[in-house]
């Protein structure tokens, strides 16, 4: 090849070169484990992010159809996203045609943009658009940077849907039918689950968490509580949470997360009624249930909280 010949195709091969490049490598240990005919998922180590877990916490799903794959959910980070990609490579080259989103957390959207680059169209809830313009986004990709560098790093942004969903949806690809169903507010104002029929498989997203402490955050308990039958009434053989192992008995395991809550507004809303301060009712609270789980120190106190001031808000009666 001529010299500027040469020069042109090394140029016309940078994008793709700084596409394959843009992610620096993990070396966590991930593994996509097949639970039912179609249906994987990727399970998160437990805990809260670390840059010695990098950012693999959450679980991830996907659905292999013979037209082609829906993910669930794409991990937390840009890096786990690409890592999940090949995953997925390793279980079939049918394209990857969407990802559906539980709900906007950054440990569940930050894998985005490898799965967008990768040709996959992204459906979300339509409240999920308000964590698009507030304050948590840039707050969170700043935490992130700081800890989970340079797996999270001045490239990596949250993306938006392509479609975004006003209420419950229905999919079909090739064959498989998949039910998307809002569940929320709950966690989120913007929860979604994903049953998927043929498998009766359902991935709840972080409506339940198995083997670690919930992350309630700002989330509307009571609302939660609720939802959690909407999780019951879909029967499935299998449940994909969004943290920790599968579950075989949907209604035992969500049971864990169903007490964790009527727990923290049990006794955060004894304190409110008797007008007991947050940091008094704290101190007596007996945490043994919880303070051997994973997450525990990172988000109990936080979640009573929380807790304590929306159970404050209710008996306001706001
Ligand atoms: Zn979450």
């Amino acid at each position: 090849m001529r010299p500027l010949l040469q020069l042109l195709f090394i140029i016309s091969c940078l994008p793709l070169l700084a596409l394959a490049q843009d992610y620096p490598p993990v070396t966590v240990n991930m593994q996509a484990t097949k639970v039912a005919p179609h249906s994987y998922y990727i399970q998160g180590l437990p805990g809260a992010a670390s840059a010695e877990n990098e950012g693999f916490m959450s679980n991830a799903g996907f659905v292999v159809t013979p037209a082609g794959v829906v993910v669930i959910d794409s991990l937390g980070t840009p890096s786990l996203g690409q890592a999940m990609i090949k995953l997925i490579r390793s279980v079939t080259s049918k394209p990857i045609k969407y990802v559906i989103v539980t709900h906007y957390h950054a440990d569940h959207i930050y894998g985005l943009q490898a799965f967008k680059a990768a040709g996959a169209e992204i459906w979300a809830h339509e409240n999920g658009k308000a964590y698009l313009v507030g304050d948590v986004l840039e707050k969170r990709l700043a935490q992130r940077r700081d800890e989970l560098y340079p797996w999270v790093d001045e490239n990596t942004r949250v993306l938006p849907a392509d479609k975004w969903l006003t209420g419950d949806a229905e999919l079909t690809l090739g064959g498989i039918h998949f039910q998307i169903r809002y569940v929320g507010p709950a966690h989120t104002s913007e929860d979604l689950a994903v049953y998927v029929p043929a498998d009766r498989v359902l991935y709840s997203g972080d409506l339940v968490f198995k083997g670690r402490v919930p992350y309630v955050g700002d989330a509307d308990s009571k609302a939660w509580l609720s939802s959690l039958d909407k999780l019951l009434a879909f029967h499935p053989a299998i449940m994909v949470p969004g943290h920790g192992e599968v579950s075989y008995e949907a209604a035992r395991d969500l049971a864990f997360t169903r007490d964790y809550l009527a727990y923290l507004r049990t006794q955060m809303g004894k304190a409110v009624d008797n007008f007991v301060p947050f940091e008094e009712a704290y101190g007596q609270t007996d945490w043994n249930r919880y303070n051997h789980l994973p997450a525990f120190d990172a988000a109990n106190r936080r979640n009573a909280y929380n807790t304590y001031l929306l159970m404050e808000k209710e008996a306001l009666g706001k």
